[in-house]
């Protein structure tokens, strides 16, 4: 029901239910009263009851319209609280969130990717340029894995990613295909030099019967290996 109907109908109840009850009065024996005096009473119910109903349907209106907004809101919150305003991926806290409500279903895997040398982007370029390479490396990431596939910040340049439902084989093509997407990126300093980025990577089975925190952890320990081993290499955690 639209606004003027909601006025029009309270309006009409009010008129309504002043001539029912001036009906009633006027049939109690002596105190009949004489039909001219009903149009004054449709008149005083009608015009007193008119601009009060106004009012309360406009503030009624108003605060609908605030309830609205409030829920988009929360929503758009939400949402970004989900989202890492850096890159797009999801929060370390929302990555944990979602990893932990497919971590016990067999077959999924964990990357733990972790940028090399990416402290020289800073100290020779700045940090806007460390800040573009950090996009360019989530966004090659996220484009390197199904949509499936979950990617989160953890923090610094360390992004992880839970690779849903693989077998060995297909987790280290898929790691072995992050880590290519990133090396074949290239990122253009403030100084309009094109520089060129990679990772280490390290992989390893998701156990359902172990905390995530494991996992990631096994993980860690294999990209510390990649990391001692050259960088910008894959290892699977034993
Ligand atoms: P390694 O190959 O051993 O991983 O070396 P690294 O330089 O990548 O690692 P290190 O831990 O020495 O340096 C990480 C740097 O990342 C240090 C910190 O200042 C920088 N950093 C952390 N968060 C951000 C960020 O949000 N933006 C930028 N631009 N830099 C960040
Ligand atoms: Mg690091
Ligand atoms: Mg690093």
């Amino acid at each position: 029901m639209g606004p003027k109907q909601k006025i029009a109908c309270a309006v009409g109840i009010s008129v309504f239910g002043t001539v029912v009850i001036m009906t009633v009065v006027s049939l109690i024996p002596g105190m009949f009263i004489p039909l001219r005096y009903f149009s004054v009473g449709i008149f005083c119910s009608g015009s007193i009851s008119t601009p009060v109903c106004v009012l309360l349907v406009r503030q009624s209106e108003e605060n609908r319209r605030l309830r609205q907004e409030l829920e988009l809101r929360v929503a758009e919150l939400a949402r970004l609280a989900q989202i890492d305003g850096l890159t797009g991926l999801l929060s370390r806290n929302a990555f944990f969130d979602r990893a932990e409500q497919v971590h016990r279903q067999p077959g999924n895997w964990y990357l733990l990717i972790d940028i090399d040398h990416f402290k020289r982007f800073n100290d020779d370029h700045g940090h806007q340029t460390g800040d573009a390479v950090l996009h360019a490396v989530a966004t090659a990431i996220a484009q390197a894995l199904r949509p499936v596939d979950l990617c989160g910040r953890l923090g610094g340049e360390e992004f992880a990613v839970c690779l849903i439902d693989c077998d060995e084989d297909q987790a280290t093509r898929r790691a072995e295909h992050v880590r290519a997407s990133i090396q074949a990126l290239r990122v253009r300093a403030t100084n309009g030099r094109m520089m060129r980025v990679t990772a280490s990577i390290g992989l390893s089975r998701g156990e359902p019967a172990q905390p995530i925190e494991a996992s990631l952890h096994r993980a860690d320990i294999a990209m510390y290996a990649a990391k001692t081993g050259g960088r910008n290499q894959v290892r699977r955690a034993a």
